[in-house]
């Protein structure tokens, strides 16, 4: 097939030429080049009347006469000015360069078409340097009307590949190729939607006809794209759920029973319970689990784990939870094992700092299957750590884990234990569909009830002594406060300075033996900063000074003040997490953000967003918009998102459609192998081939 073929064959491309291409933008065949699309136009169909003008066009395309040419003097050589009118008003046309030749071949009151940058000035419009033909000329020539703009590099353009010369190559690739496109949808996908052919769509985006024809292009090679993701995604999860048989956790049994009658310290919210119906269902299929689990901070994720584990338990299995750091790991073990006091099941905790001998011991007991929940770091990945029969893996707060790991948890059995990882960060539906098309998605989206919103404000850093008398009267009321820096900043030793800088104001402040204040930073040992961690939880201390290491999981319900300093330089998902962590007990809580006075456009948009809402959804949402999806994911998912024309942010309209006509696609025909299918079939073949990104995704 030509389009595999490398771009050198296409006449008057060599091959140092093809290498530029290649090490510049990455194009290898013919078919990388046709699907390298332009990231603008130039649209020569509009013709403007000077009446109508706007200072936020671009380029645009009148026509008029000219009644004037002036050369006026300037400190350095001239400028040459033409005044340029059509029957709706006057503007000017400027040369600053050759002006002696330029005003020789202008040619007063015939009629030109004029195209080329608008400039705005004063209230009046200008056009420097413009593209100039007289209207006879212009309507003897047969010209594309839009001209693509393709992407490009200085390395490029400096060696001569000018955007006319890719343009010459797509055209010349276009007619060598045009009839051998196999369309790549079915002819009932295409009436459906009533999209353009795929040769159409492929001539119309680097060469529209018009702006119609161009949206419509555009409109179907991103629906194109998007559906192929969405089918290989779709398609997987069919197959995990068919393919991958899962332990049958067939009985709700005694201890579940026992729990949820006696133990559980308060009803389930509607959104709990729907998410464990959903869990369940799951579990008993015989198909094996694997489910993200969504839910703002403080939704209540935690008493849903540990249900899902009592199941796993009730049926002979064992259970673990895997937290990204130590405390968030500690703190799963003390809840749940609180929860659990009085009942026969023995829990036990594993991370970095556990001991060689009880070690040992948590080895042997998991081997021999009388240790039933074990909770801990990524320490539970270890080769030694052997479960007697893992039933059910719970992954909190998986952003931090590698995809790579979710699996090698996987791995440790015979058969693989049902998955269930937690997330606290809200990801807009339209990403998840991207990034987590292949798991099934269960949200928990309501608050346990009496929940009070924590009131949020934003201070600038001169209004301290306000907000330092604010602690001393909620720490008079018996609440703690949480102050965090950032650490984010190029040098750890500069961010432990701020830190120790602010430690220091405010222990000046809040002075011994009055007011006790905990430490916790990155550089302490854990021993130490578990101890400090502790001291605040007894409420020995009233004030925790920390950086981001308490942004995860910690659970104080008395804390009800939390202060983020130098707030603008902390994402839009760590605002909300670490606000997340008050609000959780009963006393009316208290978000402050201080910042400097100068911000950037969007920081005050950050700011301004975590002010007016606290909505997690709504949140992820914004941060989508203001960061994109590839800095939004990491980049360990960003091969998914790694779209040539689409945009998941944008065009999550299209992104539904594709997702639910691959859903109908496979449940009619799982295989694709009905003929109707067959353009399908085989693009998907072709695309699975070439795609890496599959395989990395859990
Ligand atoms: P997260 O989803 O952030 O992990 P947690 O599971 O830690 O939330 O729950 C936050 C707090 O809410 C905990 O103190 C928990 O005991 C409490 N909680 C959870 N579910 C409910 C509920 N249905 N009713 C009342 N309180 C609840
Ligand atoms: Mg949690």
């Amino acid at each position: 097939m030509i389009l595999n073929k490398p771009i050198t064959y296409i006449p008057g491309i060599s091959g140092q030429r093809a290498g530029l291409i290649y090490s510049e933008l990455g194009i290898k065949t013919c078919n990388d080049l046709l699907n390298f699309f332009p990231f603008r136009y130039i649209d020569k169909t509009q013709f403007y009347q000077i009446k109508d003008l706007q200072p936020s066009a671009s380029e645009v395309q009148i026509v008029g006469k000219i009644t004037r040419v002036n050369e006026i003097a300037q400190k350095r050589g001239s400028r040459l000015v033409a005044t340029f009118q059509d029957a709706t008003g006057t503007m000017e046309l400027v040369w600053f360069r050759g002006q002696k030749w330029i005003k020789d071949s202008l040619k007063v009151n015939e009629p030109y078409v004029v195209y080329g940058k608008l400039n705005h000035y004063n209230g009046s419009f200008s056009i420097p340097h413009p593209e100039m033909e007289l209207v006879k000329e212009y309507k003897k020539k047969l010209q594309s009307k839009m001209q693509p703009v393709y992407p490009s590099t200085e390395k490029l353009t400096n060696s001569g590949v000018s955007n006319k010369l890719m343009q010459g190559y797509v055209l010349k690739l276009l007619q060598i190729v045009y009839d051998t496109i196999q369309e790549s949808l079915s002819p009932e996908i295409i009436g459906d939607f009533s999209l353009m052919p795929k040769k159409e769509a492929l001539l119309n985006v680097h060469f529209p006809k018009s702006q119609e024809n161009l949206a419509k292009a555009q409109y179907r090679l991103k629906f194109e794209e998007l559906f192929f993701i969405q089918l290989q995604l779709v398609r997987k999860k069919l197959i995990n759920k068919t393919k991958i048989k899962g332990f049958i956790f067939e009985n709700v049994g005694a201890i579940f029973n026992e729990f949820y009658a006696d133990k559980l310290p308060f009803n389930l919210t509607n959104a709990q319970k729907r998410v464990l119906k959903e869990i369940r269902k799951d579990v008993a299929s015989g198909a094996h689990m694997n489910r993200l689990l969504q839910g703002d901070v403080g939704s209540g994720k935690t008493i849903v784990a540990l249900l899902s584990m009592l199941l796993a338990i009730d049926n002979g299995f064992q259970a673990t939870i895997m937290a990204p750091t130590e405390i968030l790991a500690n703190q799963h073990y003390i809840a749940v094992s609180e929860l659990l006091q009085g009942m026969n099941i023995k829990v036990d905790i594993l991370t970095g700092s556990v001991r060689a001998k009880k070690r040992r011991e948590i080895h042997a007991h998991l081997e021999d299957g009388t240790l039933h929940i074990l909770i801990g770091t990524h320490a539970l990945l270890e080769d030694k750590v052997q479960f007697n029969n893992l039933g059910i893996a719970i992954i909190d707060e998986q952003h931090r884990f590698g995809v790579a790991q979710r699996s090698k948890l996987w791995m440790k059995n015979k058969m693989p234990p049902h998955i269930l990882v937690m997330t606290a960060t809200p990801i807009p539906r339209t990403l998840a569909m991207s990034v987590y098309g292949d798991l099934d998605i269960s949200v928990i989206d309501e608050l346990p009830p009496g929940r009070k919103e924590v009131k949020t404000v934003h201070r600038f850093d001169s209004n301290r002594l306000s907000v330092f008398k604010f602690m001393r009267d909620e720490i008079a009321k018996g609440r703690q406060i949480y102050i965090v820096y950032p650490l984010i900043q190029e040098s750890e030793a500069m961010d432990y300075k701020d830190l120790m800088d602010g430690y220091e104001s405010v222990s000046r402040e809040f002075p011994t033996p009055k007011y006790q204040i905990s430490i916790v930073h990155g550089q302490m040992k854990p021993a130490d900063k578990e101890h400090e961690m502790q001291r605040f939880v007894k409420h020995e201390t009233q004030i925790m000074v920390a950086t981001t290491v308490i942004e995860v999981g910690v659970n104080v319900p008395n804390a009800s003040v939390m202060i983020i300093e130098s707030s603008e330089r902390f994402g839009l998902s760590q605002l909300h997490q670490l606000r997340g962590r008050v609000g959780r007990g009963a006393d009316q809580s208290y978000c402050i953000l201080l910042s400097s006075f100068k911000l950037s456009a969007e920081a005050k948009t950050r700011l301004k967003t975590m002010v007016e809402t606290t909505d997690g959804f709504k949140i992820a949402e914004v941060d989508l918009k203001l960061r994109g999806p590839g800095n939004l994911m990491g980049t360990q998912q960003s091969g998914v998102l790694n779209l040539k024309i689409a945009d998941v942010v944008k065009d999550s309209k299209i992104l539904v459609a594709a997702r639910n006509t691959a859903i109908s696609v496979l449940q009619e025909d799982a295989n694709l192998s009905k003929p109707e299918n067959i353009n399908i079939k085989n693009t998907f073949i072709q695309i699975s081939k070439s795609s890496k990104i599959w395989s990395n995704i859990s």
